[in-house]
């Protein structure tokens, strides 16, 4: 066994794989860049080495710098994490040349599958069944037409050196590949340096089905069981769970039988992941293989209770799998959530900055429910625009996927954030969505149930009622600790305003509760139980004996309450103080809609709108690069263009007005 390991990765991987690399009693390496100098995987690791500013290509990418990094410190091997040059074949044999050892399989195994065209013919060869297609690289958008014909539409343009959902387009029609084969092929040239395309048909219905397999150096293959990734956005995965609502024993055992044939075709010697995509009868085509540890592999490690990093280390190091198939076995339900950087609300554009708070629920296990949550994050913690906005991955464990679930709307519910938006409340959402818990999943299920895409969570009479009775209660603590006499007595009569609605309650203490009877018939009475004080971000309570959590924030005037992808604003007033604030004016929000500002700080790559035209909605305006992603701003509504405030190639700033309408 190694006695030092290097880590040529960041954020949440990198603390995962030193975790596993200290409890194995191994010694840790972090190589950063100058933008992660304060970041908790180089706090954690046992040494430290700079290796560059902050864009990956002058640091992670720098496989020379970091070779260099393993040898100073005398690290014998290298763990790659996800991304950067996890799947580099290059990066694994000059590793090889250096005398370390790479923690990952072998590069001609990286070589043979980092290729769609390639793996797929491979695929084909072992017998295993793939996607209807042409294999072979198409030249030019006629070539593209006439093949897409022959196969049937829709089909799925894709890049062969493709990842990351980049690179990819489905095509309903000629008219349609003609337009989205010439921007996939830009896409991968910029991407990935490589434009070879090629088109297979699309699959109606689709989900996400991927098997975990894990390899050794003896030519020992097993498999670990599926994970479902069908909750995507734009191709990339947003939610996570094991095993799949979807397969039977049948079906698995199939599918792991070919993820098996594979790695054994190409000789893995690792953990590696093979992708499937699956039809509603259950027909499986092979999709392409990854190489390395995958995002996800949380939810396989909490339902077979096996420690992936720690195999990945142990095959890396020559050692024969400890674990056969028959050892194997998959226990509960484990769910997957990542949380990201972005608005929700806007689209879910990168949100950049510094995480203000960052309080996450508790990880444990209790009760048969476990919470674990992989982060990179500390309180502090920048988000930057130079890297992926992941905050964390919330996974929860439970007997079955209901309770796993309803445990990770819970723990949703109890995580405190604030300093950048983020997608919590989209996540809360699908959780909660009836279509998403009875397991009718397809990779659309996120286009197809936020066609407008995400205003927020209505909440019912009774949520929005507990949320009144957070609001008095807190209210009533701190109106109490200001009453510094101590002659405070409850008075009887609040209003509780909840966005503009008033809800007029009488309130009675009552043994450690408090008994509010609202005026409205519809709520009647409820009855609230809380130890929360002043200053505590999260109100946990009991609401006529069920609990609830709410988050809680101090506003002028008042408080922003946030429950299950809800936010509403909440003002405890005396009946006296409502009526004088119903005759006050109300402030009306600034008018910005003649203006088309700019969502996140960024780059103007084009503005694609003249001075004195006419545009309609949803007609493209500029567009604007932000965290390696280019984004269209389209027009809200139909206008005519008065101004065009940027230049081209111009950096701008949040809300910068871009262009201004007449
Ligand atoms: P996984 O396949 O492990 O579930 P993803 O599908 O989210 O992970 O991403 C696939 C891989 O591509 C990961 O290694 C991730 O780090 C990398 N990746 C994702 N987005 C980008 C991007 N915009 N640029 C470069 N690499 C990316
Ligand atoms: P990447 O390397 O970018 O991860 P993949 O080939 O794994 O590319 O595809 C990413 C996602 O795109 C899949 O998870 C699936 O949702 C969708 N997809 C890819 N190919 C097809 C197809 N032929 N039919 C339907 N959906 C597809
Ligand atoms: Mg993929």
């Amino acid at each position: 066994m190694f006695s030092k390991i290097l880590i040529a990765n960041r954020g949440e991987i990198a603390c995962r794989i030193i975790k596993t690399a200290r409890a194995m009693g191994l010694k840790t390496v972090a190589v950063y860049s100058e933008a992660d100098m304060d970041a908790l995987f180089v706090e954690m690791a046992d040494e430290t080495i700079p290796i560059g500013a902050a864009p990956a290509a002058e640091s992670y990418l720098r496989a020379d710098k970091i070779i260099a990094a393993a040898k100073a410190t005398g690290a014998e091997a290298i763990h790659p994490g996800y991304g950067f040059l996890s799947e580099r074949a290059s990066f694994a044999e000059a590793l090889e040349k250096a005398g370390i050892a790479f923690i990952g399989p072998n590069a001609r195994a990286i070589a043979a599958m980092g290729d769609k065209i390639e793996s797929k013919k491979l695929a084909a060869a072992a017998g295993v069944s793939t996607v209807p297609g042409h294999l072979g690289v198409i030249k030019d958008a006629a070539e593209a037409k006439r093949i897409a014909k022959e196969i049937g539409f829709p089909v799925m343009i894709k890049a062969s050196a493709g990842g990351g959902g980049k690179g990819m387009r489905i095509a309903h029609s000629a008219e349609e590949v003609e337009q989205g084969f010439a921007s996939s092929m830009n896409e991968a040239r910029g991407a990935f340096g490589d434009d070879r395309m090629f088109i297979e048909k699309f699959i109606t219905q689709p989900r996400h089905i991927e098997i975990q397999v894990l390899a050794d150096r003896h030519g020992n293959v097993i498999s670990l069981g599926e994970r479902e990734c069908s909750i995507q956005r734009r191709n990339q995965k947003v939610i996570e769970e094991a095993p799949s609502p979807l397969l039977d024993e049948k079906t698995r055992k199939a599918m792991s039988a070919q993820a098996i044939a594979l790695a054994k075709a190409v000789g893995y010697d690792s953990a590696g992941t093979v992708e499937f995509i699956v039809d509603g009868a259950r027909n499986f085509y092979f999709l392409e293989m990854n190489t390395r540890l995958q995002v996800e592999h949380a939810v396989t490690e909490l339902v077979t209770g096996i420690d992936l990093v720690e195999q990945m280390i142990r095959v890396a190091a020559g050692e024969k799998l400890g674990i056969a198939q028959r050892d194997v076995k998959l226990n509960g339900w484990a769910i997957e959530s990542r949380v990201y950087a972005e608005d929700p609300f806007r689209n879910f554009l990168p949100s950049i900055g510094r995480i203000r708070r960052y309080r996450p629920p508790a990880e444990g296990t209790l009760n048969g429910l476990t919470i674990r949550n992989d982060t990179g994050i500390t309180e502090g913690s920048e988000i930057s625009l130079y890297y992926d906005p992941m905050i964390s991955k919330l996974c929860t464990h439970g007997p079955d996927r209901a309770a796993a679930t309803a445990h990770m709307i819970a723990a949703l519910n109890e995580f405190d954030l604030a300093g950048i938006e983020h997608n919590i409340p989209f996540l809360s959402s699908v959780l909660a969505h009836p279509r998403f818990q009875a397991g009718k999943l397809t990779t659309g299920f996120i286009a197809e149930e936020y066609p407008q895409g995400f205003n927020g969570n209505t909440l019912d009479s009774s949520e929005m009622a507990a949320l009144a009775c957070v609001a008095l209660d807190a209210d009533l603590k701190l109106r109490a600790r200001a009453d510094k006499a101590g002659a405070h007595k409850l008075a009887e009569d609040w209003v509780v305003m909840l966005d503009d609605l008033d809800h007029p309650a009488k309130v009675a203490r009552l043994g450690a509760g408090l008994s509010v009877v609202f005026a409205e018939k519809t709520i009647g009475r409820r009855m609230i139980e809380s130890d929360w004080k002043p200053g505590e971000g999260v109100h946990r309570s009991r609401v006529d004996g069920t609990p609830f959590v709410a988050l809680i924030e101090a506003v002028p005037g008042g408080y922003r309450l946030r429950h299950s992808g809800a936010a509403h604003i909440a003002q405890v007033l005396s009946p006296r103080a409502a009526e004088l604030r119903r005759l006050m004016p109300k402030k009306k929000p600034a008018d910005n809609s003649r203006f088309l500002m700019a969502p996140m700080p960024g780059r103007v790559v084009e503005v694609l709108a003249g001075e004195g035209q006419e545009v309609k909605s949803g007609e493209p305006l500029a567009i604007v690069e932000a965290m390696k992603m280019e984004n269209v701003l389209k027009a809200e509504r139909d206008g005519t263009v008065k101004k065009i405030k940027v230049a081209k190639g111009q950096s701008i700033a949040v809300d910068e007005v871009i262009l201004e309408f007449a």
